[in-house]
């Protein structure tokens, strides 16, 4: 029935871009008879077009067209329809579904071309370097030919030192070529910057994300991160670990796995008392233990050794979950990677602290529009539509797909499987047909290779480890008696071409170990056979051992004793086992699916309050490097604020305090008489204050003879009230977020809460930097360096 509305409402989708696309075709016979240089010119007419105010959508059925024709003559390849109608999609900022091999580069291009025509940027966003490079050298001719700058968003060389200004020359280009990891950090380092001249991203304008379901969904999990310094260290991971495993499940505490929640019960809590020797653990002073138990009790019950981490070379390295891979160097965050290694007993690393962060969700926000292209973006529509109010189209294949996706074949444990499989590979091997064999792991890719070579059959191992590399062997997968072994991602995003024969003999064989976690990667995998028509086969290999069954599974059928009563003779034999098996794992991927929107809806959550702020002080940032005008920072008017609230705050109604406070955030000079003061007048004290800190100003200013340098020092001396706190409310955050999961007791709503407390803390941020503001203009030392460049020494 779903199924039935979705063709439904996706064929009128098609109707209303296939009027557009005949648009398009309207140009094709004129174009062909154009020369080359009136060709080109066209794309100087559509600029001053677009400066007269045409719409981009206007001019979309030309601007198409040329590309198009540009293309055939340039590239040696003309977009057929279908690709036509993914670009026409793209523009309109959605989702386009292409399959494999129909030429997404090449379909990106016409949108690219289009929204950068008017000198604002045009972005194509991609998972890896190697995607990045090698689709941006391909289409480099084609643009240059029309007449607009493009470029690779980044310089492809291992911890290369860019110039200044490097970064800003790049962004400077019509059409852009990046990753979503390389214009994540560059968004938060252009924010870190300390002067306009340091600034060097412009505005986000379109960009076209590839392989979106894998950026925006199955990456999205993990927000990137700059770190800052280390974190101090707490000590307590140990005693914690200690006590909490003489607590009992149910009784001292609770767990919801599917929200990763647990928390402790009246009695877990009496426990804790009793333990540490305390009264109340909720009060005030044992925050952090109460953070510490949580921890060490998430660490014990919500991460199995194996399945979400290993222990490798005595450090706890997490795995991807999707991919299985390990992940050498993330880290999870707020203690609790530290917590996981007290429980397994290996040294305990340093925490680091948060300095800037960005979930990809709201990096992509930042584009004035942007659209994604992918190969199985239909199975997470709904999720994209949540999001992002972006629909998905399924654009038809331009020939119908041939491939053949056999029925799933179902074995009781892995032993058993995995001889069917290295027995089905050799069968497949004799005919000489291709056979690709995908595994989770890159364990059990090793294992099978290691089989096949035994039996003297050569083979290529892919195990995600050198991504152009793989590229090219994934590329010769489609060779006659070719054997490749590959984990899911190894090779991802270069299609198969077949050679010579292949297709007489079937086409490429594709065989999956297991399935994976989540039904879109299954579907990825299957698309790697039947390219453009070509002929394939596709299958899937169950076991009770899989993955995805131990993680997610919940069955009687999974108990040891009713699984010891069968046998893997009667299993490969029974039908009702089959099925049974099939339907576990069917609603095992659910499962770890629903988990993963779970996830990604609360880490959406939480990033509400983040991203609110974060515009707020990057805004506020932007304003203050613009701003060259002394009267309009209001600085005086700030000052008066300060010295009211520290009025109040600190009590400055006896001497020896206002001497102090004068002393601390003013001056250090100061030797006035303070005895015929008014003290316990507010107006006459807070006038006092800001008429010394008038007197420091001006006399920074005659330190620093120049208008503009003096300039720069104000606004250095803003700048550095805002990051200093900014990033210091980043981890604040961070923590908290840790945290607020302590207090749930099932009653309180964690994110409410949650954002209650983010919003305190960020007005009270608000006033930390007006008074760091008033005492780092007051107290900073300026000197000057050789070149004759301004250096600030802040007070703190
Ligand atoms: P996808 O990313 O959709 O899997 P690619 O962009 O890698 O596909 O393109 C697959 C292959 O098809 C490439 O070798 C590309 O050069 C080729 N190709 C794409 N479009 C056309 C076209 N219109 N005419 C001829 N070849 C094309």
């Amino acid at each position: 029935m779903q199924q039935k509305m979705n063709k439904i409402i996706n064929s009128g989708r098609l109707k209303r871009l296939t009027k557009r696309l005949k648009q398009v075709n309207a140009y094709q016979e004129v174009f062909r008879q154009m020369d080359d240089e009136t060709l080109k010119a066209k794309t100087q007419i559509f600029q001053s077009r677009i400066k007269e105010g045409v719409p981009l959508t206007t001019l979309l059925p030309e601007a198409y067209a040329v590309v198009r024709e540009a293309s055939l003559r340039v590239l040696g390849m003309y977009p057929k329809d279908v690709q036509v109608l993914g670009a026409i999609v793209l523009h309109d900022g959605n989702i386009a579904e292409m399959q494999t091999g129909e030429g997404k580069t090449l379909t990106a291009t016409m949108p690219l071309y289009l929204n950068a025509l008017a000198g604002d940027g045009a972005y194509l966003i991609t998972t890896n370097d190697y995607l990045a490079r090698r689709d941006c050298e391909e289409t480099t001719p084609l643009f240059e030919w029309l007449g607009l700058s493009i470029t690779l968003g980044f310089v492809d060389e291992p911890d290369y030192e860019y110039a200044p200004g490097e970064k800003k020359a790049i962004y400077a280009h019509d059409v852009i070529y990046t990753t979503n990891g390389r214009l994540g950090f560059d968004y938060l380092i252009d924010n870190l910057a300390d002067g306009q001249d340091a600034k060097f991203l412009p505005p986000l304008n379109f960009g076209i994300i590839d392989e979106v379901d894998s950026i925006v969904l199955d990456a999205a999990q993990t927000p990137l991160v700059i770190s800052g310094a280390p974190r101090v260290q707490s000590n307590l991971f140990g005693i914690t670990k200690t006590f909490i495993e003489t607590l009992e499940k149910d009784v001292h505490f609770r767990i919801k796995k599917k929200e990763k929640a647990i928390w402790l019960t009246p009695k877990g809590i009496a426990a804790a008392n009793d333990y540490f020797g305390i009264n109340n653990l909720y009060e005030t002073p044992y925050f952090d233990l109460v953070r510490n138990i949580n921890l060490a009790l998430r660490a014990r019950h919500l991460f199995d050794a194996n399945l979400d981490y290993f222990i490798y070379n005595g450090e706890v390295v997490l795995i991807d979950r999707i991919t299985g891979r390990m992940l050498p160097g993330t880290k999870l965050q707020s203690g609790l990677h530290q917590s996981i290694e007290a429980k397994e007993g290996v040294e305990i690393s340093q925490d680091m602290s948060m300095m800037a962060t960005i979930t990809f969700q709201n990096l992509f926000r930042q584009f004035n529009d942007f659209s994604g292209m992918s190969a199985t973006s239909k199975l997470g529509e709904q999720e994209l539509l949540d999001l992002y109010t972006k629909i998905v189209v399924q654009i038809p294949t331009d020939k119908p797909i041939e491939r053949i996706d056999y029925e799933d074949r179902v074995f009781k444990d892995a032993t058993a499987k995995n001889a069917a499989i290295i027995e089905q590979v050799c069968a497949l091997h004799e005919t000489q047909r291709p056979v690709l064999l995908i595994t989770r792991t890159a364990e059990t890719a090793e294992y099978f290779s290691r089989a096949f070579f035994d039996r003297r059959i050569p083979n290529n191992l892919l195990i995600a480890q050198n991504v152009a590399k793989e590229a090219q062997m994934i590329a010769e997968a489609g060779q006659l008696g070719a054997v490749t072994v590959a984990t899911s991602m190894a090779g991802r995003g270069t299609d198969i071409k077949l050679a010579e024969g292949v297709k007489e003999l079937g086409g490429l064989a594709v065989i999956v170990s297991e399935h994976m976690e989540n039904s879109r990667v299954d579907r990825q995998l299957r698309g790697r056979s039947g390219r453009q028509g070509d002929p394939g086969t596709s299958q899937i290999y169950i076991s009770l051992d899989d993955y995805v069954v131990r993680r997610w599974g919940k069955s009687k059928l999974l108990d040891s004793k009713q699984l010891r009563r069968i046998d893997n003779e009667t299993i490969e034999s029974s039908h009702l086992f089959q099925q049974r098996v099939k339907h576990i794992v069917t609603r095992a991927q659910r499962v770890s699916e629903e988990q993963g929107v779970t996830i990604r809806e609360m880490a959406n959550e939480y990033e509400k309050s983040l991203s609110a702020q974060r515009e707020v002080v990057y805004e506020e940032r932007d304003r203050v490097l613009a701003q060259w005008d002394l009267e309009s920072m209001y600085l005086k008017e700030l000052a008066r604020d300060v010295f009211r609230r520290a009025y109040r705050m600190k009590r400055l109604t006896t001497v020896p305090k206002l001497r102090e406070y004068i002393y601390q955030y003013i001056s250090f000079q100061f030797t006035d008489d303070l005895t015929n003061i008014d003290l316990n007048n507010e107006k006459v004290v807070v006038e006092l204050l800001t008429t010394l800190f008038e007197k420091r100003l001006m006399s920074q200013e005659q330190a620093i003879e120049d208008d503009y340098m003096y300039i720069r020092f104000i606004q250095k001396a803003i700048l550095k009230a805002i990051d200093s706190h900014w990033i210091k409310q980043v981890d604040d955050l961070q923590q908290l977020r840790g945290s607020i999961n302590n207090r749930q007791n099932g009653q309180r709503n964690a994110i409410f809460e949650y954002h209650r407390v983010s919003l305190v803390y960020f007005e009270n941020m608000r006033e930390a930097v007006k008074a760091q503001i008033v005492n780092n203009i007051c107290q900073s030392v300026t000197t000057f360096d050789k070149k004759g460049k301004l250096v600030v020494h802040f007070p703190n």
